[in-house]
């Protein structure tokens, strides 16, 4: 095998070596010629794709329903809500031409959708009999970042969801959070096996124009933490200025509640590459890959023909049930382990002369790397079990991971100490803005908020400025 193709960082040097994952592992290539835009390929578009299929299909079960916005939305729109157009008006995409025309009204690139949707809702809702309403789109969105980008963790395009939806009560918008948080749990849990917290933010850092802000943080190998969704329930704060109105059971004109969710896909899948992967490169869990099964053959002088053969009869027999690659490039077949192994293929069926003559194919598992032999009839049935165990495995060791990175802190040494180790740590807090910014300042955490349900009562002083406790919260560090 080449140096060249295996990873030759260790992930407990982190930076580096995602970067050299998401390059040697085919996922993206940052040569593109505009910063910030990295071109992804194959092996991430595919899992790109799962990922927002596995969310429309929650999107679907619960009634939401697909529309298709347009990526350009005008400028007089933006400037509707006061908060949402201070906070985007710097890190949007302006289009100003048309060819050699000037525009007479500066377009702008979504970066998020409110401004396109809104005003079309308030065309669209008439009586309550309208209501509940939801739609949700997928595809890219575009903000121009000024922090270092970084390929599927921090770009200047990202994909993902947006669901809009419009509610008739305080109290359906705020159901909308808990069903939002179901369907999360369903495709980051269930399916990817990503563990997560589901914060509130504290007022000063919700989405703008937001009544509040509901997060969803996973904790990555370096102990910071990704955001990879968040509903925002918008009380009336957009349906007043954008005039979604509707009447009533008693005929009387009412503003309309909304909530708004927006699954990261481009983060979820960094997280994945990152939380699951090891000193070999990626382990996909089995929901996800591209390729589940990789067949090799390998060949002897004088017994080529034979196991070609059998090969291919099990490619056709188990491509019925599984995504299958038959790898047969002429490579040795070391070369072609290591690329499957830094690829993240669940399991690998190496099938050699002896494995012919004994009627079996030897099984190898990416996650342990445990190797079994396996009698051919028994294969579909082996690989099934296994692939189910093997996702049994990333989950848990990624929750156990989570888990170890929760702490909490009695007071301020106790929180620094934490912070370096990485992870949240919960404390209890004066919920001020000021004291806030002075823990950023000194340790460069940050407040990411009271766990959703949790309703925790604070017993200490706030840890950081010793004024009366109000809310327990978690900090930490934060991509
Ligand atoms: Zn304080």
């Amino acid at each position: 095998m080449s140096e060249e193709l295996g990873i030759t960082v260790p992930k407990k040097n982190f930076g580096e070596w995602y970067l050299e994952v998401v390059k040697k592992a085919g996922l993206a290539d940052q040569r593109y010629p505009v910063k910030g835009f990295p071109v992804y390929m194959p092996w991430a578009m595919f899992m790109i794709k799962r990922i927002t299929r596995m969310f429309e299909e929650e999107f679907e079960r619960t009634g939401h329903e697909p529309a298709g916005f347009p990526v350009v939305i005008p400028e007089s729109s933006l400037k509707k809500e006061k908060e949402h157009v201070k906070s985007f008006e710097k890190e949007v995409f302006w289009i100003t031409h048309a060819g050699k025309n000037k525009l007479e009204e500066r377009l702008f690139l979504r970066p998020t959708s409110e401004t396109a949707i809104y005003p079309m809702y308030s065309l669209w809702i008439r009586t309550y009999q309208d209501l509940p309403l939801k739609l949700y789109q997928s595809g890219q969105v575009y903000r121009y970042e000024t922090k270092m980008t970084k390929p599927l963790i921090r770009g200047r395009e990202f994909f993902w969801l947006e669901s809009h939806t419009v509610q008739k009560t305080a109290e359906a918008a705020q159901k909308q959070v808990e069903e939002d948080m179901r369907i999360t749990e369903n495709v980051i849990e269930n399916k990817l096996g990503i563990p997560f917290m589901l914060f509130e933010r504290p007022p000063w850092d919700k989405f703008p124009g937001a009544e509040s802000t509901y997060a969803y943080d996973t904790i990555m190998p370096d102990g910071k933490i990704a955001q990879i969704a968040t509903t925002h329930n918008l009380g009336r704060n957009f349906s007043k200025p954008f005039n979604i109105t509707f009447t009533d059971e008693k005929e009387e004109k009412q503003y309309a509640y909304q909530t708004c969710f927006g699954p990261g896909v481009s983060r979820i899948l960094s997280a994945v590459v990152s939380i699951h992967g090891d000193d070999k490169g990626l382990i996909l869990p089995p929901e996800l890959a591209p390729v589940q099964v990789v067949i090799i053959p390998i060949l002897k002088k004088g017994h080529e023909n034979k196991v070609k053969e059998k090969a291919h009869s099990l490619f056709s027999e188990l491509r019925k049930s599984f995504r299958v690659r038959l790898d047969e490039r002429s490579y040795r077949p070391g070369f072609k382990y290591h690329e499957w192994e830094l690829k993240g293929v669940p399991v690998r069926v190496e099938i050699g002369p002896d494995d012919v003559a004994k009627g079996q194919v030897t099984i190898v598992r990416r996650d342990s790397g445990k190797k079994l032999a396996v009698s051919e009839k028994d294969v579909k049935k082996k690989i099934s079990d296994i692939l189910k165990d093997i996702f049994d495995s990333m989950k848990n060791r990624a929750k156990a991971f989570f888990d170890e990175n929760v702490r909490e802190a009695k007071n301020y040494k106790e929180l620094k100490q934490n912070l370096k180790r990485g992870g949240l740590v919960k404390i209890s807090f004066c919920y001020e803005e000021a004291c806030a910014k002075k823990l950023k300042n000194d340790t460069g955490a940050e407040v990411r908020g009271i766990e959703f349900g949790a309703n925790e009562k604070p017993v200490n002083k706030c840890v950081i400025c010793g004024k009366p406790a109000k809310k327990v919260v978690y900090v930490a560090r934060a991509y």
